[in-house]
């Protein structure tokens, strides 16, 4: 039985096809095909895109951050807590993000006591290495003398309701307060994406066994490829959650001897398991080159951000085979910020592309969400313009041609800087379709063209409506 047609769309420039879907496989391309499915929908000469894939996210914090308020320093943040007071149910946690000492001060659980006494709030500072909590929500975590050592307290007394980098014990304790993830599926759905890496180092098995289970039960139909910080792969594992490469942080104070991360590399490989390193610095990205060479790379090795490339590590890069996982909406969100305080000498170094693919290096896209613009088109009109918000363009020769920039989020789960997936017989049904044929949408390259998400043979069309195509 076929569960979908999808009549009359554009593959890789041909126009006038059919596509029969079953069992979540494309089972038949071809032109007016015979037979009934399920389901058709007519494409209208829209292009039909392999689906595209986000190489680098972070889904819980982006269903935190979509459930949150966000507080800046032109607002009153003491209006801004008790507007969401009044809003939010009784009980419900009230999340804030974006906390600054430089417009509220010093902040601590009495302080925001006296705001919102009622109900548990957690303020993240904009940094994220920081949280403070009031006294209800230091309640609800059960903080006591037992809790982790980044739970400050007063002495040897009560905590001060401020928590640094505790965010795998807050996930832990806040398990069944976690923000709902259907609003990240919404996003996704709306955008064309079938699969995700969710590259967040403090992913452990508790995480991996909250995503399997919450992701279904909150709309969640994407495919979920998950990094961890351990070398031990995540074991709560389901035909749409695979196990992802080991992620390695690093931090300039305290690099020390590359060997440390080649035993890293070689813990990953007795498990079977890809390395993904966070590289933002030239120190760090020569530090990690030396490790990958030491204890060796595997195809799908990868370079979180790779921030700031010249062209001696770029070739670096290239001999070792390692897959460069870019943000090209940084140049757009952060450009202005890098131009002012980025040494002039290195502003060609920032977030290359082109560049890179010129020194043969394997390179994909990915958003960073919710550090980063979540929308993937967003990130290709970036790595197309490379232009600011102010209207600078950062690094103009690192610009990519359109098709190019597609290209980014089209690459393998395993193996993301590789030739893009095709859509043929046999494949899996992971697919995005356009309300506009190729040369359009890569003249426009936005998300409002999206017409249908599918994935797994499961379709999810978009609430705009398509858009004539003449
Ligand atoms: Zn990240």
């Amino acid at each position: 039985v076929t569960d979908l047609i999808l009549r009359d769309v554009e593959v890789a420039g041909v126009t006038g096809l059919d596509i029969a879907i079953a069992g979540g496989i494309i089972r038949a391309i071809g032109r007016r095909l015979d037979g009934k499915a399920t389901q058709e929908i007519d494409g209208a000469g829209g292009a039909l895109l392999p689906g595209l894939i986000d190489h680098h996210i972070h889904l819980l914090a982006l269903a935190a951050e979509l459930d949150s308020i966000v507080l800046a320093p032109e607002r009153s943040w003491v209006a801004c807590l008790q507007d969401a007071d009044r809003r939010l149910p009784s009980g419900r946690w009230l999340r804030a993000t974006g906390y600054h000492e430089s417009f509220m001060g010093a902040l601590d659980r009495h302080r925001l006591d006296a705001v919102i006494p009622g109900r548990p709030v957690r303020v993240q500072h904009s940094t994220g290495a920081l949280w403070v909590l009031n006294s209800e929500a230091l309640e609800r975590v059960g903080a006591n003398e037992h809790s982790p050592a980044g739970v400050e307290r007063a002495g040897a007394g009560a905590p001060t309701g401020k928590v640094f980098r505790e965010d795998a014990w807050l996930r832990r304790t806040l398990r069944a307060d976690y923000p709902s993830l259907a609003q990240v599926a919404a996003l996704l759905d709306g955008y064309g994406i079938t699969g995700v890496t969710d590259a967040s180092v403090t992913n452990d098995q508790a995480a991996a066994a909250l995503l399997a289970e919450r992701g279904p039960r909150d709309g969640l139909r994407q495919r979920v490829y998950l990094m961890t910080g351990d070398p031990e792969a995540p074991v709560s594992t389901t035909p749409l959650l695979g196990a992802g490469p080991m992620k390695i942080m690093l931090d300039d104070e305290g690099l020390g001897d590359p060997a440390v991360m080649a035993t890293k590399i070689r813990d990953a490989r007795a498990h079977r398991r890809r390395v993904a390193v966070h590289c933002v610095t030239t120190a760090q990205l020569a530090y990690a080159l030396a490790a990958f060479a030491e204890a060796g790379t595997l195809a799908g090795d990868r370079i979180e951000h790779g921030s700031l490339i010249d062209d001696a590590m770029a070739d670096g890069i290239a001999k070792l085979g390692l897959t460069v996982v870019s943000q090209p909406a940084f140049v757009a969100q952060r450009g202005d910020r890098y131009l002012a305080e980025v040494d002039p000498a290195e502003h060609g170094h920032l977030y290359r592309l082109a560049g890179l693919k010129a020194h043969d290096v394997a390179l994909a896209g990915s958003s960073d969400a919710p550090y980063g613009p979540a929308d993937p088109w967003a990130g290709m009109r970036a790595a197309v313009t490379r232009r600011t918000v102010s209207g600078a363009v950062l690094a103009g020769d690192e610009r990519l041609n359109p098709r190019e920039a597609l290209d980014l989020y089209l690459g393998h789960f395993a193996n993301p800087g590789s030739r893009p997936r095709r859509i043929e017989v046999g494949e899996p049904a992971d697919l995005c379709l356009m309300s506009a044929p190729l040369r359009i949408v890569l003249g426009e390259l936005r998300s409002e063209l999206v017409r249908a998400t599918i994935v797994a043979g499961r379709p999810s069309m978009s609430p705009s409506p398509p858009r004539t195509t003449a």
